[in-house]
């Protein structure tokens, strides 16, 4: 049977219970399809941080980076770690030193009445979101009262994310890539006009739009059904898919990979963060999280065992064994349960 080695970091928060409380789901997803994942956990969250004051030590960098197959992230984030210096080396670091410059986040509403929208129809769009520019790179500077925070569009950064969007949308069978900027009021984002119209020409059996970020919000909230394929800056795809998730159901179903395509590195997340406020009390969705693995095993080569998942995931929402974010009262184990029976 063929095995993979994936490297957990839990994190903080509810990363611990989410990622816990999936991996048995995606072992027995894993084993119907006929393959195996050996589990490595890692300690590195903000409790190792406080104790040790080791973030992400090299060696164990250089184990991620040619020894393991996938890594799958819990969530980090910690009040007791106020600067976040423990997230900034290990998230944004490993997403910056393997180029992982693909952030994919699904949006997909997987019960009809998990939408705040009174006629949602087929709502189900992926956003690519850059992942290793744009104002992301802390570069700037601070000094008394001025503070400026530069944000970074390379040629070669905003050509290849969106490549990546055309070559998903051919791939998956979609008619329609949307590109979001504000280069009507950020004179750099030109670049991002230049290099779509530029990428789009070679796709020429895909339609190819634009829209201002500003006006996309409001529209994705209008008309959410008519969007397939959306690729944007790094900050704009982060704010838009929180947006996203809003549509569906919020940040306990939002799963997202972080990628480079024709690479084997990658790493598996959920969109949310650690939840402190809900941490520990047995209540946090692990929709996300298995979503996420769902996304893995695509990645692995698995796209019938993602399916698998995402089936499940359908019948247990439409049962209503849901954890409270969803208006539910059951628990996180509760839901597992339902989920590892299903599959
Ligand atoms: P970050 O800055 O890392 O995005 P955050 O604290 O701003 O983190 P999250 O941790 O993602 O945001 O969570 C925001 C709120 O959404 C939480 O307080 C919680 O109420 C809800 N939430 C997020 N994820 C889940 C989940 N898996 N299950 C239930 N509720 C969740």
């Amino acid at each position: 049977m063929k095995a993979f080695t994936v490297a957990v970091i839990a994190g903080d928060g509810i990363g611990p219970e989410v990622i816990e409380a999936a991996i048995p789901i995606l072992d027995r997803v894993a084993a119907k399809h006929s393959f195996a994942i050996r589990w490595e956990r890692l300690p590195y969250s903000a409790a190792h941080y406080l104790k040790t004051k080791e973030t992400l030590p090299d060696a164990a960098f250089r184990r991620l980076q040619n020894d393991v197959d996938a890594i799958f992230l819990g969530a980090l984030g910690d009040p007791r770690v106020p600067g976040n210096e423990h997230a900034r080396d290990i998230l944004l670091g490993l997403r910056f030193k393997l180029d992982l410059y693909v952030n994919f986040r699904p949006v997909e509403l997987l019960h009809p009445d998990l939408t705040p929208l009174r006629n949602p129809g087929s709502i189900d769009f992926v956003i690519f979101r850059e992942n290793t520019e744009g104002q992301y790179l802390g570069r700037g500077r601070s000094s008394g009262d001025e503070h400026v925070a530069e944000e970074v569009n390379t040629g070669k950064g905003v050509e290849r994310i969106i490549r990546a969007a055309f070559e998903w949308a051919k791939a998956h069978g979609k008619t329609r890539v949307t590109m979001s900027d504000k280069s009507n009021a950020i004179p750099t984002h030109r670049i991002w006009q230049d290099k779509f119209r530029a990428i789009a020409r070679e796709y020429a059996e895909l339609t190819a739009e634009h829209r201002y970020v500003d006006a996309l919000a409001l529209e994705l909230v209008r008309e959410p059904q008519r969007f397939q394929v959306i690729v944007t800056n790094n900050l704009y795809g982060d704010i838009l898919s929180d947006l996203g998730a809003g549509l569906v159901g919020g940040l306990g179903t939002a799963a997202s990979a972080n990628l480079h395509p024709g690479r084997r590195h990658a790493l598996f997340e959920p969109v949310h963060g650690s939840a402190p406020a809900i941490a520990g009390k047995g209540v946090a969705n692990p929709v996300a999280a298995v979503l996420t693995g769902g996304l893995m095993f695509e990645h692995l080569g698995y796209p019938a065992a993602s399916a698998d998942l995402k089936q499940a995931v359908r019948t247990v929402l439409a049962s209503r064994t849901r954890t409270p974010d969803l208006g539910g009262e059951a628990r996180t184990t509760a839901v597992a349960r339902a989920l590892a029976d299903l599959v």
